[in-house]
């Protein structure tokens, strides 16, 4: 199991290009314009895991991101969240994990306030067993918004291997948001699983505001 209270043990050859990182709005360069993603309407989630440092679900769907085509592969959470806007924690962050036939990963992920208690995440945590794999049939309505905004830049995996090359888009308004009552669940099964954030060096954000 992953030990988050001991990152500098994990096993790595760091470069330049690690995320998360802290998304500062300064330095950013700004669009007004729209993150380049549009994704089928929803995801659908076939199995549901407990990998002990979080849940990732399984799934198939298909995007088109910065005019290329994705497939989706999975989903997972982090909370708090790992990137942070102008030094802002989020209480949870979802990852979905795309890959495209030459081999590229682009991680879009989902910054989630505080709010309403969310339906498919619901589903997630009624779905949830600790011993086994779940077979699901959960579909994600509109976690990536018709009108995405956000941030775009280049990173790295957050856990081991950490490898670089990997596109982000960090999309700051989805419609998904989490109950106190959703996040207390998330918190008595899974502690804090969030890679602290890295140094930005010499790479560019693009903020699409
Ligand atoms: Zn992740």
């Amino acid at each position: 199991m992953l030990n988050y209270d001991n990152q500098n043990g994990w096993p790595n050859q760091l470069g330049n290009y690690q995320s998360p990182i802290d998304l500062n709005t300064e330095v950013s360069t700004k669009y007004d314009d729209n993150l380049a993603i549009s994704s089928d309407m929803y995801y659908q989630l076939t199995q549901e895991i407990n990998d002990s440092t979080t849940i990732r679900l399984l799934g198939h769907g298909n995007a088109t991101i910065f005019n290329r085509k994705f497939t989706f592969q999975q989903l997972h959470f982090h909370l708090p969240s790992e990137h942070t806007i102008d030094g802002k924690t989020n209480p949870l962050e979802i990852h979905l994990v795309h890959t495209n036939a030459i081999g590229q990963t682009v991680v879009v992920a989902i910054m989630v306030n505080k709010g309403n208690s969310n339906a498919d995440l619901q589903a997630i945590i009624n779905h949830f067993n600790n011993k086994e794999d779940q077979s699901v049939n959960i579909s994600t309505n509109q976690w990536i918004p018709s009108l995405a905004k956000g941030f775009h830049y280049l990173g790295s995996l957050t856990t081991p291997p950490l490898t670089e090359g990997v596109e982000w888009l960090v999309i700051t308004n989805s419609q998904i948001t989490v109950s106190d009552n959703q996040l207390a669940w998330f918190h008595k099964n899974f502690t804090h699983n969030n890679r602290k954030t890295q140094p930005l060096f010499e790479r560019k954000i693009e903020w699409y505001k």
